[in-house]
């Protein structure tokens, strides 16, 4: 009953196979039917019947076939032949009786040979080579995704493609095998231990989130997260790219999603992993020309569909991964779908020695190697980057036929390594590092000077993907909606801080506020112009806001010279928060140096760290 289901509709590569397949086997059957007999005969020489006699003769004939226009014979190499019969030479019959030739069917029974010979011979390698083209297949499954002690089987009846990871004790990939990523490990631990005891949830009535979505650079370690909950939870584990999906016929998608589900609720308690999700789960946008592209966009709403359709208390975990998460439908992030997000960074100092540590465990590394100095070289490096780092310093100590790792090796690798990586990374230099390190210890300061500003959560200087250099996390005590207009104008000057601090410090101005200034002038005209929060303009509506779901947008309501007026008044406000940012710095130079000093060496610090080193008493007063 399996063997019919196997054969189900055709997978690509297998498809394009079997028509080849199926051109080859007919270009053989007519070779076998035509071309062959005619070559049969061909290989029939064609000798006079003097020759015919002198072979006779020289007793060389074994067999002959005697016909009223022709003479076929065989001679003792087993060579065929034929010549004309001469119908006048009557005693030929009795020379080759007393020659003792044997008589019999020649033409014939070569060509009968011919024809099974050709066809064995023919046809076994083109068995040979489909039943290798199967094995292939099989094997290229299998190796697919199969790293460490995961050891998958291939899902007999299922179409959906998606590999079944059997997890094996002992040797499967945890949590342990990724390092750094405190935050993302901790997230990840819950679901876990919910596949590893539902009933405790359920007994509380606490429901899973259904699908958690790792969101993170390339390389930084989300595809082995998810293999590593697998391993912790040793649950089965479906694991299919979100590329395995786009298939040829419209449809397909969408059923092999299906299946996937189907699969994985008989399994249950089990995970689903889709990686690189982004491939299907694009936005669907309306209507872009002619078609768009409704085989992505079907198999995005199986996916919806199937998502809202089972039940979580079941024990079916779906993880996802993406390293664009912007692209993503929202219709997947709504709740109730991926509704925990797991962001997957780039690791900062303290993570990259870890990757690095980790990796050089499977090398032999000299007694010279200090990896931290090496972490320390290596901002914005990912953790596949830092992997290579490794395996490269390997290689090249193997180059230079050495027995370990040198340091040397290390520094080495991390030039070729990253000479690649600086540019589409925002891999710093010194000078920029530490540009940056006051930059946004800047923005903390005079957000932390300002009493009515929230306290700084994080900050850091590891590059982000979205392009910012560095980033200070504030957390408002609570939800806050309402805000005053002092707190507006702390705001404001916070966003001037990172600008102003490079002022301070370094007497000239980067790019790097490109962000904090579109944030401030924003805050300052909205100020004016919806909030009411001038004396100049008092209660006066001057903007609409239309879209207010989708973040708004603002238009002017108000006559051109009015806009003038607002203008300077929205420059006015920024001003003078910029200058207030400057001189609260100025008059704190000293923590000002110190902070950055240290975020420059960490690359991370803590709110705690910070307010730490704030209230600590100043060495020299001043
Ligand atoms: P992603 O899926 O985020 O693009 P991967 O999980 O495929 O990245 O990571 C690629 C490789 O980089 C891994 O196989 C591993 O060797 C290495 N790596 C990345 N991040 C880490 C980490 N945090 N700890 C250890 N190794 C890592
Ligand atoms: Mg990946
Ligand atoms: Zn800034």
């Amino acid at each position: 009953m399996k063997e019919t289901q196997q054969k189900q509709p055709p997978k690509h590569p297998k498809a394009t196979f079997a028509s080849v397949y199926c051109v080859i086997l007919i270009i053989v059957l007519l070779m076998n039917t035509l071309l062959f007999p005619a070559m049969a005969k061909m290989s029939i020489r064609t000798v006079d019947y003097g020759t015919f006699l002198n072979m006779l003769e020289e007793e060389k004939l074994t067999t002959v076939q005697l016909e009223e226009q022709v003479i076929y014979f065989v001679d003792k190499d087993g060579a065929s032949y034929k010549t004309s019969a001469i119908p006048q030479d009557l005693q030929i019959v009795d020379r080759l009786i007393n020659a003792g030739v044997k008589f019999d069917r020649v033409y014939e029974q070569r060509t009968m040979l011919d024809v099974v010979l050709g066809w064995v011979l023919s046809l076994l390698p083109l068995l040979l080579l489909g039943w290798w083209f199967n094995r292939m297949l099989r094997r290229q499954m299998n190796a697919a995704g199969g790293a460490g002690g995961i050891n998958q089987m291939m899902f007999g009846g299922g179409k959906s493609g998606a590999k079944q990871y059997v997890v094996e004790e002992g040797q499967s990939i945890k949590f342990a095998d990724v390092a750094g990523q405190d935050e993302a490990k901790e997230s990840l631990q819950e679901i876990v231990d919910f596949l590893h005891n539902p009933k405790k949830y359920e007994e509380i009535g606490a429901k899973m989130p259904k699908g958690a979505l790792l969101v993170g650079p390339p390389g930084t370690g989300k595809t082995l997260l998810a293999r590593a909950v697998a391993g912790e939870a040793e649950v089965p584990f479906f694991s299919i790219a979100g590329s395995e999906f786009v298939e040829m016929f419209v449809g397909m998608g969408a059923s092999k999603v299906r299946d996937l589900f189907k699969q994985a609720s008989e399994k249950a308690p089990c995970i689903v992993f889709i990686d690189e999700i982004d491939t299907i789960g694009k936005k669907r946008d309306s209507g872009s020309g002619m078609g768009g592209n409704d085989e992505r966009e079907q198999t995005l709403n199986q996916l919806l569909t199937e998502m809202d359709g089972f039940d979580a208390a079941k024990g079916v975990v779906i993880l996802a991964a993406t390293n664009r998460p912007e692209t993503l439908d929202p219709a997947l992030l709504r709740p109730g779908r991926f509704d925990r997000r797991v962001p997957v960074e780039l690791p900062d100092l303290h993570g990259r020695e870890a990757i690095l540590r980790l990796h050089a465990q499977k090398v032999k590394i000299g007694p010279d190697c200090d990896l931290n100095v090496i972490a320390r070289m290596t901002p914005g490096a990912s953790g596949a980057e830092l992997a290579n780092i490794v395996n490269e310093a390997a290689l090249g100590a193997v180059r230079h036929g050495r027995k370990a790792v040198t340091q040397p090796d290390l520094q080495e690798a991390v030039d070729t390594i990253l000479a690649g990586a600086q540019k589409k990374n925002a891999i710093l230099s010194e000078k920029e590092k530490c540009i940056v390190a006051y930059h946004e210890v800047g923005h903390a300061l005079v957000a932390a000077l300002q009493t009515h500003s929230a306290p700084v959560q994080k900050i850091t200087i590891v590059p982000r993907t979205s392009g910012a250099l560095g980033f200070t996390m504030q957390v408002d005590e609570g939800e806050r909606t309402l805000m005053t207009k002092e707190e507006m104008l702390d705001k404001i000057a916070t966003f001037t801080g990172g600008r102003a601090a490079e002022e301070v410090v370094f007497g000239s101005v980067t790019t790097g506020a490109s962000n904090d200034i579109e944030q401030a002038t924003k805050l300052a005209r909205a100020m004016v112009t919806r909030y009411g929060m001038t004396e100049d303009f008092d209660m006066v509506a001057l903007e609409t806001v239309q879209n207010a779901y989708l973040g708004g947008d603002a238009s002017l309501a108000c006559s051109q010279a009015t806009a003038d007026r607002v203008d300077e008044k929205v420059v006015s406000i920024v001003k003078a928060q910029h200058e207030k940012a400057r001189s609260l710095l100025v008059e704190n130079r000293a923590k000002l140096d110190e902070i950055s000093k240290y975020l420059y060496e960490r690359e991370t610090i803590s709110g705690e760290e910070f307010m730490d080193i704030l209230n600590r008493k100043p060495q020299l007063t001043a």
